[in-house]
């Protein structure tokens, strides 16, 4: 990434939990968080007896609107959780500086922006510390993993003092993380998948419509008492090993991909999908588009043999049982109505040209039917 320093955690909210401690934030300092994440950085984030303040995110870049960030900040506020979502980069140069002038602690977590850039600059590189999550489903995954890269040399070695602190995971741990894996590979394989698994999907869609609607399923949303000792085992040379043998092929999974969903925008051009700023390069971790009637949507795919979902995200701004609350429905229309095309590398030119097919049908059957 061009930094000076790096340090890996076991998971990234491990790594956030440690940023944002290492800056001794009295208890109730405002953090201002995207309303699209995992459940787990929220738990971090009250966990350290912060207040998380929820901005808005702009449909077309999938972060912060920055008049909603504007008015978002107040005397109290000292940090800010930039969370890029699906490979899709916003307008780098005024957000930053909105967080600087505003003299604020920036975490920037690119999860899913990794090798995006912004006037040739990497994600991950323009606030106070960067990180990305190496788990399942991420372009790098080392069997989880929250790998932080900084050029702040005195936060490297206070946040170098807590990794090396933080004892080897037992072994089992990993294994079980394998082993998931593999058979995730294996349900997932192209003939495995066909003939298995989205047959299998279908059939589970009638029984539990709502499960299927969300990639990967739906998730645990309560709030958590302690932080769970898993998110304190220190990240293992193994992993690093993978991670490293990895690295190059990722840059070129990340062309084809991006290569894949620029040929379905230039065919699809009826399709709303966020675009992103002028100056940026998006990656697509995901490619979604916003559909309306998402039910209609999902089942017409379907019933055409495209797997479709919603995010496997959650709307953290809007969870029933955590206390804070916020108002943020533009980043509900993309929890709710968000559905992501397969993008993949391992995807043919007649896979490719199949989605497009189904794609135009769907948004021509779509403008002939006004509701
Ligand atoms: C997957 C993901 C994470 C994962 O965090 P862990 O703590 O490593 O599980 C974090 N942030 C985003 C935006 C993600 O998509």
């Amino acid at each position: 990434m061009g930094t000076k320093h790096c340090i890996a955690f076991p998971f990234a909210r491990t790594a956030i939990y440690f940023s944002l401690r290492a800056k001794s934030f009295p208890e109730g300092t405002e953090i201002i968080m995207p309303p699209i994440s995992i459940k787990g950085i929220l738990d971090v984030v009250l966990d350290l007896k912060l207040k998380p303040v929820f901005v808005d995110i702009d449909p077309d870049t999938l972060c912060f609107d920055l008049s909603e960030l504007k008015n978002s900040i107040t005397n109290e506020t000292k940090a800010i959780l930039i969370t890029y979502l699906y490979g899709i980069v916003p307008n780098m140069v005024d957000l930053i500086n909105v967080c600087r002038k505003n003299g604020l602690f920036i975490i920037e977590d690119y999860s899913h922006n990794l090798n995006a850039t912004y006037n040739n600059k990497k994600l991950g590189t323009f606030g106070d510390v960067g990180i990305y999550s190496s788990s399942s489903v991420k372009t790098l995954d080392t069997f989880g993993g929250g790998l932080l890269i900084t050029n702040n040399s005195e936060l490297f070695f206070l946040l170098k003092k807590n990794s090396d602190f933080l004892q080897l995971p037992p072994r089992r741990i990993l294994i079980k993380k394998i082993i998931t894996n593999l058979i995730r590979n294996f349900a997932t394989n192209k003939i495995v998948f066909t003939l298995f698994t989205f047959p299998l999907l279908k059939l589970l869609k009638i029984i539990f419509p709502e499960d299927i609607m969300k990639y990967s399923g739906t998730r645990d949303k309560d709030p958590i008492d302690n932080l769970p000792l898993e998110c304190f085992y220190s990240f293992t040379s193994l992993q690093a090993k993978i991670g490293s043998h990895m690295l190059e092929g990722v840059l070129q999974l990340d062309e084809i991909r991006i290569n894949n969903v620029e040929k379905i925008k230039s065919v699809v051009k009826s399709i709303e999908t966020p675009s992103g700023h002028i100056n940026g390069k998006n990656v697509y971790w995901q490619f979604i588009f916003y559909f309306k009637d998402v039910k209609k949507g999902q089942d017409y795919l379907h019933a055409n043999k495209v797997d479709t979902s919603t995010t496997s995200l959650v709307n953290i701004s809007s969870l029933r049982s955590y206390s804070y609350q916020g108002e943020t429905p533009k980043a509900n229309k993309l929890y709710n109505t968000g559905l992501f095309i397969p993008a993949y590398p391992g995807l043919k030119n007649s896979n490719i040209k199949h989605i497009t097919d189904v794609l135009t049908n769907l948004s021509i059957n779509n403008q002939e039917e006004p509701n």
